[in-house]
């Protein structure tokens, strides 16, 4: 048997094959075998009409120690995965001990009549199989032995179930004891921001060699680029002493530009920053319609720090909202550095807070000119030394949505550097 144990990573349902359901369940469970030391070398996406499955049986069961689904275990006729299972292994469908009773109940108390066997078959698994519990759904998860050298494990499709039965339920830690690598491993995530992943790959470029420890890898996706690293223990080293020397070497080679790890993401760290200081803020937005005020909201404990947002989208609501001048959006424009600043210097007066941003810009498509064109942004900051304005031009085929999102990044970035009293990014680098 391999070391480490080789896994396939299977996603079962028609809405995936049809492209109406983006596949998360596989990135996670990806993601959670790299923690474990476990290698998945391939994944697969199968539909769910009759036979499907067992096709994918026939062809990894030898070249695979684990198959780990998502999908098909749900109470509707298209759910067939304990089914398949069953017949593949020519055993029957039992019963979960104490599984079906409660599953009863559920039914009878939301629609008030008996449930009907395909619910009920959410609390069966194929004769012979382990149960793994689901806290977040009523399917049960299960595993199996399909031959000596493979295991099948099968997990319900919603993304929440998925993480229930792995975190809450156990199948995760169970599954590192069982296959997981014995050597020691540490598994860590940096993410930057400001300058486009090309920039940050000629930055490291030697530590993305490969062959080398730890193993990294680089990523861009919407708002940050991020470099990942998973180091083992060598050489009398722990893992975890190679992740934090590579953390350093990180830090110095990217400064400013490395604003945090793993679960940071720019608008948490502006949240702890201005936590820290004990200081609030507040937002004027036109361009991203309160995109900015989203993400600060997304942070747990925003409200300690953040008192309010303007969506002034109009001029009138500039006008009246936040004193800026009408002669002033008629002479510079409603994109221009004198109507940002006057918008964040009214939004700092109106609201008390300690900062205001504000951000006016144009999203697109339409409403471009050679002056001034799509993706052009202004961003100001009104702080207890003053106003100051900052241009973006944001890249024009990234389309409104991506204009929106880079302004929202561009917004965040200031904020960081100000409240942590970093350099500003004074350049307009073409954003990724
Ligand atoms: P099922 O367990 O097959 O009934 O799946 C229930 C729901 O989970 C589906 O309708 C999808 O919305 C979602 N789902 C299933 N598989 C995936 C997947 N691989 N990634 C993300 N969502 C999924
Ligand atoms: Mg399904």
């Amino acid at each position: 048997v391999a070391s480490p144990s080789r896994v396939l990573v299977l996603s079962i349902g028609e809405e995936l094959l049809q492209g109406r359901v983006v596949d998360t369940n596989a990135a996670y469970v990806a993601e959670q075998c790299l923690r474990l030391g476990l290698e998945v070398v391939a994944m697969e996406t199968c539909g769910d009409a009759p036979g499907q499955l067992s096709q994918v049986f026939h062809r990894w069961q030898n070249q695979v120690e684990l198959i780990i689904s998502s999908g098909g275990l749900g109470p509707t006729e298209d759910d067939r995965v304990r089914a398949e299972t069953a017949h593949f292994l020519a055993v029957d469908l039992v019963e979960i001990a104490d599984a079906i009773p409660p599953l009863e109940r559920l039914f009878q108390r939301i629609l008030l009549q008996d449930a009907p066997v395909h619910f009920l078959n959410q609390g069966r698994m194929p004769s012979g199989a382990r149960p793994w519990p689901n806290v977040g759904g009523t399917a049960w998860a299960f595993e199996v032995a399909l031959s000596p050298t493979c295991i099948f494990m099968s997990l319900p499709g919603p993304p929440h179930e998925v993480r229930a039965v792995w975190e809450e339920g156990g199948l995760g830690a169970s599954l590192g004891e069982r296959f997981g690598a014995t050597e020691e491993m540490a598994f860590g995530t940096f993410h930057t921001v400001g300058v486009p992943e090309a920039k940050i790959e000629l930055e490291i470029r030697q530590m993305l060699e490969p062959g080398r420890n730890p193993k990294m890898g680089i990523t861009a996706h919407g708002k940050v680029v991020t470099l990942s690293a998973l180091a083992k223990a060598e050489a009398g080293r722990s893992a975890e002493n190679i992740l934090e020397e590579t953390a350093s070497t990180l830090a110095s080679a990217l400064g400013p530009l490395l604003f945090g790890r793993n679960l940071d993401t720019l608008e948490s760290v502006v949240v702890a920053a201005l936590q820290n200081s004990g200081q609030t803020l507040a937002l004027a937005e036109s361009c991203t319609g309160g995109q900015v005020a989203q993400a600060i909201t997304a942070v747990p404990g925003a409200s300690q720090v953040f008192t309010h947002g303007w969506v002034t989208y109009a001029d009138a609501a500039k006008i009246s909202q936040l004193d800026v001048s009408a002669d002033l959006i008629q002479e510079r424009g409603a994109v221009s550095a004198p109507v940002a600043e006057k918008m964040a210097a009214g939004a700092r007066a109106r609201s008390g807070a300690d900062w205001a941003l504000s951000i006016t810009g144009i999203a697109g498509p339409e409403g471009g000119s050679t002056d001034k064109p799509v993706g052009l942004v202004w961003m100001a900051l009104a702080g207890p030394d003053g106003v100051k304005s900052v241009r973006r031009q944001q890249w024009i085929r990234a389309g409104r949505a991506g204009i929106q999102q880079g302004a929202v990044r561009d917004a965040l970035d200031l904020l960081r550097r100000e409240l942590l009293n970093l350099p500003s990014l004074d350049s307009t680098p073409p954003t990724s």
